[in-house]
């Protein structure tokens, strides 16, 4: 390994880079959790993850990655033989409904190609097959990961209601909160699932699940075991302020930090942000004359683009190449798309500069393996990049 000098590009899609501000916010000498200090702080934490989601329903939030807020939602909401409708999305939505599967969930899994969204169609479909209303919840991954495909929520909505459907609606929301336009009032989301380090800034360890009435009400005839997840101590938590346990009390600074910061800058501009930042991306990508992995131009991510490899080479020896020869991170392919796929994140705190400077690296790395490319890959991302800021 060589001696890289200057600084890390944390490319991956999340974690993602911590910006000074929550840094030093992280810092903070840590606080006694049973006191004043610590319960303002638990109240503006809980105000300002809200407010990132377009929520006014209560936060549960939980020491834990986002796979933890997955379970919270499951074993809250639902009870063993339940049947629900979740879409192959990619790898985020397979680990999910194995999950399930591991409760003794009856899952209806809508098959996918991992370059599209959740289809609307099967969705309406199984709805109105559904006549006597058996389905508990429809789970959907907004931006999967792994493919960088953003799904329609407000049309899976729309879809529900229009079939007079009464199944909850959970959202695993992890890779597009404060960076993708997610609105949980507005499209009636039950369960909103999120967690620490993708969109909002921070390090791993934070986990929440934003719930609504119906999602609460559903919760007291739910028969899953649990306790540690179980959201009734939950309740007492939002309301006081005060955890059952140790809560992460220095990630609660970076996140009141981190929400400050996003709120400052407006979600909108947040949003136009990252749409424009992923456009370049796109640009470079088409510009080099590789091939986006998402097959729908309307189904774009902006938190993150998946890059079909050139046949006979592997996507994860360019990662190892630009991670140790350029001090770049970038997504390996993950599931399936092992080998296959590298993926640049574009999600969190980051400017122009900071993603020319990725894609340059990345095309320097991708020089250096030989991956046969046009050049003009970042010329294209800076042709975009001065027209649009
Ligand atoms: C990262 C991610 C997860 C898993 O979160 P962990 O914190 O690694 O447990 C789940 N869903 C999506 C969409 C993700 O991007």
């Amino acid at each position: 390994m060589e001696s890289l000098t200057g600084r890390h590009f944390l490319q991956i899609p999340g974690p993602t880079n911590v910006p000074d501000r929550v840094l030093s916010a992280l810092a903070h000498p840590t606080i006694d959790h049973r006191s004043q200090e610590f319960q303002r702080l638990s109240h503006e934490v809980m105000e300002g993850v809200k407010r990132v989601a377009q929520a006014s329903d209560p936060v549960f939030i939980f020491p834990s990655s986002g796979t933890g807020a997955w379970e919270a939602a499951l074993v809250n909401t639902l009870s063993s033989g339940d049947r629900v409708v979740m879409f192959e999305t990619g790898h985020f939505a397979t680990l999910w409904y194995k999950m399930a599967r591991r409760w003794n969930i009856q899952v209806e899994f809508v098959p996918g190609d991992w370059r599209h969204g959740a289809s609307i169609t099967a969705l309406e479909e199984i709805l109105h097959r559904d006549t006597n209303r058996q389905i508990r919840a429809v789970m959907v991954v907004h931006n999967e990961t792994s493919t960088g495909v953003c799904s329609s929520i407000g049309a899976i909505r729309q879809v529900m209601n229009a079939a007079g459907h009464p199944a909850l609606l959970m959202v695993d929301t992890i890779s597009s909160l404060g960076s993708i336009d997610y609105r949980h009032d507005e499209w009636e989301v039950d369960v909103t699932i999120g967690c620490s380090q993708k969109g909002l800034m921070l390090p791993p360890g934070i986990g929440f699940n934003i719930v609504s009435q119906k999602a609460w009400q559903a919760s007291s005839s739910a028969h899953l075991p649990k306790s540690y997840w179980d959201w009734q101590a939950m309740r007492t938590t939002e309301q006081t302020g005060f955890f059952p346990y140790t809560p992460p009390t220095n990630l609660f600074y970076g996140l009141r930090e981190s929400t400050r910061m996003l709120l400052e800058e407006g979600l909108p501009r947040v949003f136009a942000r990252h749409a424009r930042l992923a456009e370049a991306t796109r640009r470079a990508v088409v510009g080099w004359g590789l091939e986006l992995l998402c097959a729908n131009a309307g189904e774009y991510s902006q938190s993150l683009t998946a890059v079909i490899m050139p046949g006979g080479h592997d996507s994860t020896a360019l990662c190892q190449l630009a991670a140790e020869k350029f001090n770049l991170s970038l997504g390996q392919g993950l599931g399936k798309l092992q080998g296959r796929v590298f993926r640049i994140g574009h999600l969190g705190d980051l400017n122009e500069l900071m993603l020319l400077g990725a894609l340059g690296g990345l095309e320097l790395a991708m020089r250096r393996a030989n991956i046969p490319i046009r050049p003009t890959g970042v010329h294209d991302a800076i042709d975009y990049l001065a027209k649009n800021v």
